[in-house]
C-alpha cells in the first residue's frame, strides 16, 4: 500500500519537443492516472516541411486524455492535425483567444505546406483533420479552475506573449506545477503584463533569450515616427515585414496612434497580409482581453486598428494595386523574416531605390533575407531574381515578443522562496545553459536542461 502511495506522489514530466530547441513545444505529463500534453508545435526553420517533423509521435495519441496549448503560434499548435491524424481523441483545452486564433494559423500552415510537392501532407492537414481538432476542443476564460480528477486541477495565467496565450497551472496535492508557454516582453503595447506568480513548486520554463538581453524599448514609438517621417520626405515607400500575429495589430495599434494624433503627415499605408488581416478580425472580438490603457485608448476609437488611409488588402488583384499608387507609402506585409509572403513581391519592387526604406521589427534568424539586408547585403536573390538593395535599412528591435535573460530571471526571482526545481527548455541549448546557470548561481535554486525525449520524476 506504501509503495502505492509513493507512486501515486510523483509525476513524470518527459520533454518530447521544445528540448534543446526553441520551436516544436510538445511535454507530456503523467499525473494521477492521466497522461496529458502540453502544447503540439512544429519544429519550424529551414527544415519545417523535412525531417522529424514527419515522422510518428514517440508516444501512443490514443492514450491522451487532454492536450493543453499555451498560445496559437504555430511553434506550438502546428502539430494539432498531425495528433489527430495519428489517433488522438481526448480533449484539446486552451483560452478562448487561442481557440479562435488557431483556425486561420492552421490553415494558412496547411496552404504553405501544400506548396511543398515534395511531402504527401494533403492527408496530414486536412480539413478534416482541422475541424475534427476543433470539435475536440474546449476554451476557457483565465483563471477558470478546471478539474480533471478529484486532486487535479488545472488554470491559465495570462503570459502577456500574445493575445490569448497562458501559463499552465497544474495543482496536484497542494502543489503547484507551472508550465511557462512563452513569456511575454512586458510591458506590451495592447497586452496585460505576464502575470506574477508567486508560489509554484516546479517550473518549465522558454529561455529563447535566456542569454541576450533586449535593447530598450522606450523609444520604440518615436523611433517609428522619425523613420516614417524619413522615408515621407524622400517621397519614398516604406516596406514593414512583419509577423501576422500580435507583431502586426501592435504595429497597427501604434500606426493609428500616430495618425490619429497628427504626428505622421497622411499617406496611404497598406496593410498586406491577408493572415494578418484574418487575425486582427479576432482582435476585434477579444478587445476585453487588453490591457487597461489600450482599452481606454480603444473606448475613444469606434474603428479598432482601423484609420484614415489604412487599407487592407485581402485579395492579391488588391495587392497588386499597390505598385500603381504613387509614394510616399507605407506597405505592411509578412512574412516577418522575408522568408515568404506578399513582402518578397515588395522587396522586388522597393529595395533598389535609395529613396525607399525597408524597416526590420524583430529578430531575423540566420540564412533568411531579412538577415541579409539586416547585415547590409548590396545585391540578394529574391526568389530567383537577383535585387540591388539601395534603400535604406532600418531597424526596430524592441518589437521582440519575448522576455530577455534578465526579465526571465527576475520572473523566477518572484518565486524564489517556494520553487524546489526548474527545467529551462524552448531555446537553442546554449541560451538555457546560460540561463539555467544564472538560475542556479544568482538565485541558488536546482535548475537544468533536459535532453529531448528526457523523462524526469517529481515528487508531489
Ligand atoms: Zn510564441
Amino acid at each position: 500500500m506504501e509503495k502505492l502511495k509513493d507512486m501515486n506522489d510523483t509525476a513524470k514530466i518527459t520533454f518530447y519537443g521544445g528540448a534543446g530547441s526553441v520551436t516544436g513545444a510538445n511535454f507530456l505529463f503523467e499525473v494521477d492516472d492521466k497522461k496529458i500534453l502540453i502544447d503540439c508545435g512544429l519544429e519550424q526553420g529551414p527544415e519545417t516541411a523535412e525531417g522529424t517533423n514527419w515522422i510518428p509521435f514517440s508516444y501512443n495519441p490514443r492514450e491522451i486524455d487532454i492536450l493543453f496549448i499555451t498560445h496559437a503560434h504555430i511553434d506550438h499548435i502546428g502539430k494539432i492535425p498531425k495528433l489527430i491524424h495519428e489517433g488522438f481523441n481526448g480533449k484539446i483545452y486552451s483560452t478562448k483567444p487561442t481557440r479562435a486564433l488557431t483556425g486561420p494559423m492552421l490553415l494558412d500552415t496547411a496552404g504553405i505546406l501544400s506548396k511543398n510537392k515534395d511531402f504527401d501532407l494533403g492527408k496530414v492537414f486536412s480539413e478534416e483533420n482541422i475541424n475534427k481538432a476543433f470539435l475536440q476542443w474546449v476554451a476557457f476564460e483565465y483563471h477558470e479552475k478546471i478539474k480533471i480528477t478529484d486532486n487535479l486541477e488545472v488554470s491559465f495565467k495570462d503570459a502577456g506573449h500574445i493575445l490569448g496565450s497562458a501559463m499552465i497551472e497544474f495543482i496536484y496535492n497542494n502543489k503547484k506545477i507551472l508550465f511557462t508557454g512563452d513569456l511575454g516582453n512586458s510591458p506590451s503595447p495592447l497586452l496585460p503584463d505576464t502575470e506574477k506568480i508567486t508560489d509554484a513548486d516546479y517550473l518549465i520554463m522558454e529561455s529563447v533569450y535566456g542569454d541576450r538581453n533586449h535593447e530598450s524599448k522606450k523609444d520604440r514609438k518615436n523611433l517609428l515616427e522619425r523613420i516614417i517621417e524619413d522615408n515621407y520626405k524622400r517621397k519614398g515607400t516604406l516596406l514593414i515585414p512583419t509577423f501576422s500575429l500580435e507583431r502586426s495589430q501592435e504595429l497597427l495599434f501604434e500606426l493609428n496612434d500616430l495618425v490619429e494624433n497628427n504626428r505622421i503627415p497622411m499617406m496611404p499605408i497598406f496593410f498586406d497580409s491577408p493572415l494578418a488581416i484574418r487575425l486582427t478580425e479576432i482582435f476585434k472580438q477579444f478587445r476585453n482581453y487588453f490591457n487597461e490603457k489600450a482599452q481606454k485608448e480603444l473606448s475613444k476609437d469606434q474603428y479598432l486598428f482601423d484609420f484614415p488611409g489604412l487599407h487592407s488588402t485581402l485579395e492579391s488583384k488588391d495587392s497588386k494595386k499597390i505598385n500603381e499608387t504613387p509614394s510616399p507609402k507605407i506597405i505592411i506585409a509578412g512574412s516577418g523574416m522575408s522568408s515568404g509572403g506578399r513582402i518578397v513581391h515588395h522587396e522586388k519592387e522597393y529595395l533598389p531605390d535609395a529613396n525607399n526604406t525597408i524597416l526590420l521589427t524583430g529578430y531575423q534568424s540566420l540564412g533568411t533575407i531579412g538577415r541579409l539586408i539586416q547585415e547590409g547585403i548590396k545585391k540578394i536573390r529574391i526568389s530567383g531574381e537577383m535585387v540591388e538593395v539601395r534603400a535604406h535599412v532600418e531597424n526596430i528591435l524592441g518589437y521582440s515578443g519575448h522576455k530577455d535573460s534578465d526579465s526571465l530571471l527576475n520572473f523566477v526571482e518572484d518565486m524564489q522562496d517556494s520553487v524546489k526545481k526548474i527545467f529551462v527548455v524552448m531555446g537553442e541549448p546554449k541560451s538555457s545553459m546560460f540561463l539555467a546557470q544564472k538560475i542556479r548561481d544568482n538565485l541558488g535554486i536546482e535548475a537544468s536542461v533536459p535532453q529531448g525525449g528526457e523523462s524526469v520524476f517529481i515528487s508531489l
